[in-house]
């Protein structure tokens, strides 16, 4: 049976932790393949400095390209409105193989919340989570079953990222060469 992972965020912009956790996960879990999913974000909740989503999009994707376990979804940029997961889930299921199981990955800073998101116990029936530890946070009790990985920690978000974009720092390891001649090209983040 494949065991296929999703990785959802907003990718403002997509970085080297987010594709390390990706990678580790896989390798631990035995996935056959990690879906990265860029939300939508609408307009109107749109932070200072959030990309438009098809330049997020376009960011995975430079992002994942020549790795064979990785694969991008523009599945809730096309659905627009807010992105809920329970939906994804479902239209992923559909279109990529009923048959297989799937994984969530989440940051542990998500898990706080987890029992919140939109139908999370027939999210939870469709899915296992696998929560990888972020700022030295793992354990915070879960109210839904999870699954806790092994991962090396990094430290890196998409938000120390921007600030550092935005004083014209170098963020040169922090993600892939060719997002961040994306994201200078397209003068991002300044
Ligand atoms: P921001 O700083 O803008 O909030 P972010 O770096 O948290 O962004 P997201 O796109 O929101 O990035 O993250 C998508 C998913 O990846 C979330 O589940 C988040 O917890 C996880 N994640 C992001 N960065 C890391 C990291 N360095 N280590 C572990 N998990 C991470």
């Amino acid at each position: 049976m494949k065991r296929i992972g999703i990785l959802g965020g907003t990718f403002n912009p997509i970085h080297n932790g987010h594709l390390a956790i990706a990678q580790m996960v896989a390798e631990d879990f035995l996935l056959d393949k990690v879906i990265f999913v860029p939300s939508h974000v609408p307009p109107h909740k749109a932070a200072k400095n959030l990309i438009p989503a098809y330049q997020r999009l376009a960011m995975v994707n430079l992002a994942v390209k020549g790795n064979s376990l990785f694969t991008v979804s523009d599945c809730e940029i096309k659905r627009s409105g807010k992105s809920y997961s329970i939906d994804t889930v479902k239209f992923l299921k559909d279109q990529y193989n009923p048959g297989a199981k799937f994984f969530f990955i989440i940051g542990s800073d998500m898990l706080a919340k987890l029992h919140t998101w939109k139908e999370i116990s027939t999210l939870a029936s469709l899915v296992t989570f696998i929560v990888v530890s972020r700022r030295g946070v793992l354990n915070t009790r879960a109210k839904i079953k999870v699954l806790y990985a092994n991962t090396i920690d990094l430290e890196v978000s998409s938000t120390a990222l921007r600030t550092r974009l935005a004083s014209g720092k170098s963020v040169k390891y922090l993600l892939p060469d060719n997002v961040i001649a994306y994201i200078n090209k397209q003068k991002f983040y300044q």
